[in-house]
């Protein structure tokens, strides 16, 4: 057995690297975490998360903190220039399957620290800060990871398993695998300036607004306690200096508010981008979140996506490290995800080319028009894509709901690194090689299940559905689809 220093190396503790860690180090696994910056950025980029991802912030253990710090989002209005509306896409407050309201409003920094402190508690988990990964090699076996103190130059190498490259947009894991990005056409410069109100502006609007302008789209956003935000596209070799000159800016922003009520907290210039990484994973190396794909953020998913892409491979990642180097079950993590992450992106570049025009872009499927002639927008959730489980299946990929036992407690605590088999049928549960839970655990199993059309299902650790049957003959439904995670070794 070749000795290595850590289970997993993980390059860049930005959102994405910080919410994996804990996933992983939730498992036992020997951590490291590599960060080039002193400390966490302290400006927001995202402001939006959804249920989903609140979901995977409970299982870390942060969600109650953080349910103090954000807010439930109203939704997004796309309006023209008159002020009409042309597309409404409404998050009531209702929760859903996944046990959260549809969409928050966050600020970026408060996720970031929780995520921090949170990994402060595992003993096996080292930060190292002021790290800048520059060297990687790729063995059978194990990978070898370089990095410098960017403060004193020294240099230091470490083995392990696994080494993941959180290392955003310009992701030096990325070139180290020799993945290129495949781009989705969408590039445009927008300025993003956030301001603190110093005082109360109740005639501002309390949801998104998304102001569609062929000559100069924005947004609007509602963002926690005093913080707003405008994102406002920049015109071809548009002068940043010009576009920011202090008085040219107020202008622009007095339609909302005026100099005397609001300090400008930062104005920055970012590129939309839409693009995918051909390669999430070479031999042990691993790419998630914006290392693997970039959005426009007019849906607010690119940091959603890269969660999932956490919750995805964390468990696989786990049962590597604990049960032994599986390819197929590694293999998965990109095809599942990238067709998932496809979705949202193409989405949010429809939306952009509505906000460049004005109407007359169908957004996506899940778009209607009213009888009023607007139309309005259902929030999408697309299934995994190929990758574990039959595809013919017609349950695989879709997510298990969010549910409480007879007690009020969480079913999701019940998960760990290992698949549930959720059944209805009396069985021994000690033919069983996973945990089962059945109509004892989970009240009105029967309708729940009904709604599957099934009369069992196994539920992976990310909470997606593995398979679903109606056979009596547990015993073999649970060690064929044990057998592929596991690679027969159980
Ligand atoms: C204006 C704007 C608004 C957005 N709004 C939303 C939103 O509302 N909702 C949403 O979900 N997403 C949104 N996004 C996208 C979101 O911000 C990103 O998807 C998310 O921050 C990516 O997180 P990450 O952890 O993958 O990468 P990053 O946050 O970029 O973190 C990467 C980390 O890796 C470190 N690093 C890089 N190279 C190395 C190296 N060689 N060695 C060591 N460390 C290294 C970096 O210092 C950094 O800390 C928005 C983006 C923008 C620009």
């Amino acid at each position: 057995m070749i000795h290595t220093d850590f289970d997993v190396v993980i390059v860049g503790l930005g959102p994405v690297g910080g919410t994996l860690a804990n996933l992983l180090a939730m498992n036992d696994l020997r951590i490291l975490i590599l960060e080039k910056e002193a400390s966490l950025y302290d400006l927001p980029r995202a402001v939006h998360f959804d249920d989903e991802i609140m979901r995977v912030f409970n299982t870390i253990g942060i969600a109650k903190s953080l349910s103090k710090k954000i807010i439930i989002n109203k939704g997004t209005k796309f309006i023209d220039k008159k002020g009409e509306v042309i597309l409404d896409w409404p998050r009531p407050k209702i929760i859903t399957e996944n046990g959260w309201y549809p969409s928050y409003r966050f600020h970026q920094p408060d996720l970031e620290r929780s995520l921090r402190n949170k990994l402060k508690k595992f003993g096996k988990v080292k930060i190292l800060q002021n790290t800048e990964v520059h060297k990687t090699i790729n063995k059978k076996e194990f990978t070898t990871v370089t990095y410098k103190n960017t403060m004193t130059g020294e240099e230091f190498s470490v083995k392990s398993k696994y080494t993941i490259g959180c290392d955003g947009a310009n992701s030096f894991i990325r070139n180290e695998i020799k993945s290129d990005m495949e781009n989705l056409g969408f590039e445009q410069r927008w300025a993003v300036i956030d301001v603190i109100l110093k005082t109360k502006k109740n005639n501002l609007p309390d949801r998104t607004i998304q102001y569609c302008n062929s000559k100069r789209p924005a947004t609007y956003c509602r963002n926690v306690g005093n913080r707003r935000r405008w994102e406002i596209a920049l015109k071809d070799n548009e002068s940043l200096e010009k576009f920011f000159d202090k008085k040219k800016l107020w202008k622009f922003l007095s339609k909302w508010i005026l100099p005397n009520e609001a300090i400008i907290e930062r104005k920055t210039v970012y590129t939309f981008q839409s693009a995918i990484a051909k390669k999430w994973r070479r031999g042990r190396f691993f790419l998630v979140g914006d290392a693997a794909h970039l959005t426009p953020p007019f849906m607010g998913q690119g940091m959603c996506a890269g969660i999932r892409d956490a919750s995805n491979l964390a468990w696989k990642i786990s049962i590597c490290c604990k049960k032994g180097h599986n390819e197929k079950l590694l293999n998965s993590y990109q095809s599942e995800r990238s067709s998932n992450v496809r979705n949202y992106i193409n989405t949010a570049m429809k939306m952009g080319e509505l906000l460049n025009s004005i109407g007359g872009i169908k957004v996506s499927d899940t778009v209607y028009i009213k009888p009023d002639g607007s139309i309005k927008m259902n929030t999408i959730k697309p299934k995994l894509g190929r990758g574990l489980g039959n595809n013919s299946d017609i349950n695989r990929g879709k997510i298990f709901p969010s549910l409480k036992d007879e007690f009020n407690r969480d079913i999701d605590n019940l998960f760990s690194s290992e698949p549930i088999l959720i059944t209805n049928n009396k069985i021994d549960k000690n033919q069983i090689k996973i945990k089962v839970l059945d109509y004892l655990d989970i009240p009105d199993l029967d309708v729940l299940l009904q709604k599957f059309g099934t009369d069992s299902l196994i539920v992976r650790p990310d909470r997606f559905i593995l398979a679903g049957t109606k056979s009596n003959d547990l015993k073999k439904f649970c060690d064929n689809h044990i057998n592929i995670i596991y690679g027969s070794k159980v």
